[in-house]
C-alpha cells in the first residue's frame, strides 16, 4: 500500500497530473453541466482500478489516506484539467462515505463502503424539500418505526442525479414533538423500493441534473439510520474542510476567463476600451478569488477548522464565475446564441450554456443571501 502523504508534495503533484492527463477523456474536459453515468463512467472505473475514487478515506477503507495538505493538491490538479468535479456518485464518495467513517456503524462500514467507492452503489441525496430549501430544518418527510422497518412517506426536490443513482441517503422527521433539528434523523434508502417515484427535472440549460423524488409508504429496514433517532442534523452537517471549500475552487473562474480573453482576441474586442476596462475588473475579482481560496486551502492544510467565514469564499467563487460568465455571453454577441450540441457532448462549447448552468451557483451550495446572512450575523456580529 503506497504511503502518499510520505511524498513529497510536488512530486505527488506530478504523479496526479501525469495520471489525469493521460487517461481523462480529452472530451470531457470543462463540461458546462453534470454528465450522465454512463458518459463518465470509464474515467470512474480507471479511478477505482488505480485504487484513487476515494483520496480522502483512510486506507483502511481502501481510500489513499490523504492529508487535507495532499488532498487540495489532488483536488487542484482535477480542477486544472477540467475533471467533470461533480460527476455522479461524488454524493457517495465525497459526502456519505466520510459522514459513514464517521458517525456509522462497522458492520455499515464494511457493507456499504466498498461498494460505494467501486460505484456498484450510487447514492443521491435527499435533503431539500419544497418547502425546505434554505430553511432545511423545516423539512416535513416523515419516517415513522413500523416493526423493524422506517416507513417514510414525502416529497424530495433538486435530488441531483437522481435518475441515474441506485440509492440516496436522507433527512427524514422522527420526532414531530422535538424542536426542528432536534427531531430528523438520516437514513439510507435503496431506490428500487416498492412507493418511490422519480420525475427528472429539466433546467435552463435545457439538462435534466436534479429530479423530484417522492416517496409513497417506503420501507427501509430500521438498521438504515444512520449516527442514531434524531441525529440527523448532526450526521448532515459533519462535513469536513475540504469538502465545503471544493465549491471555491478559483479552477472554474480561471478556465472561463482564459476562454473570455480567446474570445477577445477572435473578436479584437481588446482595441476597444469599455471592453478593456471590464475585463481587466473582472481579471482582478478573479485575482482576489486565487488569493482568498489560497488562505482558506493554507487553513485546511495545516488541519485547522474552517469557520463561517467561508461564507465569503462562496460569495466570492459563485458570483465571479456569474460575473465572468454573463460578460463572455454580451463580448460573444450573436455567437452568444449558440446552445452547444447535447447533454453529454462538450463539442462547440458556446458562451450561452456556461452563462445559464452559473444561474445555479448562487443557489446550490447555500444561496448567496444565506452566505450574506451568515457573515452579518456570525462576523459581523449584526442585528438579526
Ligand atoms: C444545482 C443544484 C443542485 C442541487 N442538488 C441538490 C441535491 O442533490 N440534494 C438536495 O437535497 N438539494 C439540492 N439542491 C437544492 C439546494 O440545496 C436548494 O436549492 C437551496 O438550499 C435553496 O433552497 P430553495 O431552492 O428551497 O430556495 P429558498 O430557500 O426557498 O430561497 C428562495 C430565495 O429566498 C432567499 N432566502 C431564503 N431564506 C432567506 C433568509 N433567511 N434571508 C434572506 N434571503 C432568504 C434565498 O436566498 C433565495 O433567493 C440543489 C440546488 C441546485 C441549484
Amino acid at each position: 500500500m503506497q504511503n502518499w502523504d510520505a511524498m513529497n508534495d510536488d512530486d505527488f503533484r506530478m504523479e496526479v497530473r501525469r495520471f489525469i492527463e493521460q487517461n481523462y477523456p480529452e472530451d470531457l474536459r470543462f463540461l458546462a453541466h453534470r454528465p450522465r453515468f454512463n458518459v463518465i463512467k470509464p474515467w470512474l472505473m480507471l479511478l477505482v482500478e488505480k485504487g484513487w475514487s476515494a483520496p480522502h478515506w483512510p486506507l483502511q477503507y481502501g481510500g489513499m489516506g490523504l492529508s487535507p495538505r495532499k488532498l487540495l493538491i489532488f483536488m487542484d490538479e482535477q480542477g486544472r484539467w477540467g475533471v467533470a468535479r461533480q460527476f455522479l456518485g461524488e454524493s457517495g464518495t465525497v459526502q456519505l462515505g466520510p459522514m459513514l467513517i464517521r458517525f456509522g456503524t462497522e458492520e455499515q462500514r464494511q457493507t456499504l463502503l466498498p461498494k460505494i467507492r467501486t460505484y456498484e452503489t450510487i447514492w443521491c441525496q435527499g435533503y431539500s424539500e419544497p418547502n425546505a430549501g434554505s430553511d432545511l430544518a423545516s423539512l416535513t418527510t416523515e419516517a415513522v418505526i413500523d416493526g423493524d422497518d422506517f416507513v417514510i412517506n414525502g416529497r424530495k426536490i433538486w435530488t441531483s442525479s437522481a435518475l441515474d443513482a441506485t440509492h440516496m441517503y436522507l433527512l427524514a422527521r422522527t420526532d414531530k414533538q422535538a424542536k426542528k433539528q432536534q427531531g430528523i434523523s438520516f437514513l439510507l434508502v435503496d431506490l428500487a423500493t416498492p412507493g418511490i417515484t422519480i420525475r427528472g427535472i429539466k433546467n435552463i440549460a435545457g439538462t435534466t441534473d436534479y429530479c423530484e423524488v417522492t416517496l409513497d409508504n417506503v420501507r427501509t429496514p430500521r438498521h438504515n439510520i444512520v449516527g442514531g433517532l434524531n441525529q440527523g442534523w448532526t450526521v448532515s452537517r459533519s462535513l469536513m474542510g475540504f469538502e465545503r471549500i471544493n465549491t471555491g475552487s478559483p479552477r472554474r473562474a480561471e478556465f472561463a476567463f482564459k476562454r473570455l480573453e480567446a474570445l477577445a482576441r477572435e473578436r479584437g474586442l481588446f482595441k476597444d476600451a469599455g471592453f478593456l476596462d471590464r475585463y481587466t475588473q473582472l481579471g482582478l475579482d478573479l485575482a482576489d478569488l486565487k488569493a482568498v481560496y489560497m488562505y482558506f486551502a493554507d487553513m485546511v492544510s495545516r488541519g485547522e477548522t474552517l469557520g463561517p467565514d467561508l461564507s465569503v469564499l462562496q460569495i466570492l467563487s459563485s458570483e465571479t464565475n456569474q460575473r465572468i460568465t454573463e460578460f463572455m455571453l454580451e463580448a460573444s454577441g450573436d455567437l452568444g446564441l449558440t446552445v452547444s450540441a447535447g447533454e453529454d457532448d462538450n463539442e462547440g462549447v458556446d458562451a450561452l450554456t456556461p452563462f445559464l448552468v452559473m444561474r445555479a451557483v448562487t443557489i446550490g451550495a447555500g444561496t448567496a443571501e444565506i452566505h450574506r446572512n451568515i457573515i452579518a450575523k456570525r462576523i459581523l456580529n449584526l442585528p438579526a
